[in-house]
C-alpha cells in the first residue's frame, strides 16, 4: 500500500517560511491499497489539495468512491471537508467513519460545520452520496481487502486510532492522544490539570492502563505507526490536559508493540522545520531499533506489496 501525507500539522494551519518543508496544513493522510480502494484518514486542510488531484480522475467524472476515517471532529481534523471538491460532484460516493457520540449523529456534526453564519454553502449542496458510519471504540470492519481496527485515545471528548492491514503490511494512525499515565481525559475539558506524576485515582489508573493496552495491541508489529507528537516533554508538563504526546511517548508505545517504524505527526503550529530536524536527529541517535521519520506534506511511503 501507498501512504501519502497531505496535512501534518496539529491545531491550526501554519503556512509560512518556517514550515515549508514539513508543511503547514492540518491532518490528512491518504492510504491506497493494492485492491484499488481509496482511504483517507482525517479531513484537515490538507484534504483540499488531495481533492483537487482526485478531480483529475474518476472523481471529476462522478465515478469515484472513497472512505474517510475520522479520528475525531475537532477543527484540525475536519476543516478541509467543505473545500474538498469531490463531494460537490454528483455520482461520487463517500463513506465517512467516526466515533459515535451520545448526543449528536455524525451527519449533524458534519452538517453543522457549514451552517450559516460560518460558511456560505450549506451541507445540502453536497452532491455526492455521503453516508456516515458511527463506530464504537473497538470497532473492526473491512474496506475491500483492508482490515480496519480501532481503539480509543486519551483526548478531550475522545478520539479513536485506526489500524489498516493490507498487502502484507500494516499502518497505525494514533492521533490525538495524551500519554496514558498522568491524567484521564474523557468527555470534558479539564480546567485544573493534575501535575504530571501526581498519584491517580485507582479507577482512572485502571482505565488508562486498559487504554494503553488497546493502543499497544493496535500497533502490534505494525510497519508504521503515525503518532501524535505535538509536544516536547517541557511543553507537556504544563499542558497534560490538552491531550497530546511527545516523541518519547510514541517511541515507548512503538517499542512495547514491536512496531518497525514511527512517523512523528501532528506537529505543533509553532514548531519550525529546523526544530523538527533537530528533534528527529536527537531521537534517531537514541532510537536505533526503530525507523524514525517526521511527517512532511507530500511524503509518500510504500509498505508491503505495491499496486
Ligand atoms: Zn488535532
Ligand atoms: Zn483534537
Amino acid at each position: 500500500m501507498f501512504v501519502r501525507f497531505w496535512g501534518t500539522r496539529g491545531s491550526i494551519p501554519k503556512p509560512g517560511p518556517s514550515t515549508l518543508r514539513y508543511g503547514g496544513n492540518t491532518s490528512c493522510v491518504e492510504v491506497r491499497p493494492a485492491d484499488g480502494s481509496h482511504i483517507i484518514i482525517d479531513a484537515g486542510t490538507g484534504i483540499r489539495k488531495l481533492g483537487k488531484e482526485m478531480m483529475q480522475g474518476a472523481f471529476g467524472e462522478g465515478r469515484g468512491a472513497a472512505h474517510l476515517l475520522v479520528s475525531h471532529t475537532h477543527w484540525d481534523h475536519i476543516q478541509g471537508l467543505p473545500f474538498f471538491a469531490p463531494v460537490y460532484q454528483k455520482g461520487n460516493k463517500f463513506f465517512v467513519y467516526a466515533r459515535q457520540r451520545d448526543d449528536t449523529h455524525l451527519r449533524a456534526v458534519f452538517a453543522s460545520q457549514t451552517d450559516s453564519p460560518y460558511f456560505p454553502v450549506p451541507f445540502e449542496n453536497v452532491q455526492a452520496d455521503v453516508s456516515f458510519r458511527e463506530l464504537v471504540d473497538s470497532a473492526r470492519f473491512d474496506i475491500g481487502d483492508v482490515k480496519v481496527s480501532c481503539t480509543r485515545l486519551n483526548h478531550p471528548w475522545i478520539a479513536i486510532a485506526y489500524r489498516l492491514d493490507c498487502d502484507g503490511a500494516s499502518v497505525a494512525y494514533v492521533t490525538d492522544t495524551a500519554p496514558f499515565r498522568d491524567i484521564l481525559i474523557e468527555q470534558e475539558f479539564i480546567r485544573q490539570p493534575p501535575k504530571p506524576g501526581d498519584p491517580l485515582k485507582p479507577e482512572d489508573a485502571a482505565k488508562l492502563r486498559e487504554m494503553r493496552e488497546g493502543v499497544v495491541r493496535l500497533c502490534e508489529g505494525a510497519d508504521l505507526v503515525i503518532y501524535d507528537t505535538q509536544f516536547t516533554p517541557e511543553e507537556y508538563l504544563s499542558k497534560p490536559h490538552w491531550g497530546h504526546s511527545c516523541p518519547e511517548d510514541a517511541i515507548e508505545i512503538a517499542r512495547a508493540a514491536g512496531a518497525k517504524g514511527v512517523v512523528l505527526f501532528h506537529h505543533a503550529p509553532e514548531r519550525t522545520d529546523d526544530q523538527i530536524d533537530a528533534l528527529l536527529d536527537y531521537h534517531r541517535k537514541e532510537t536505533k531499533d526503530l525507523e524514525l521519520v517526521a511527517a512532511a506534506e507530500g511524503m509518500e511511503l510504500t509498505l508491503g506489496s505495491q499496486r
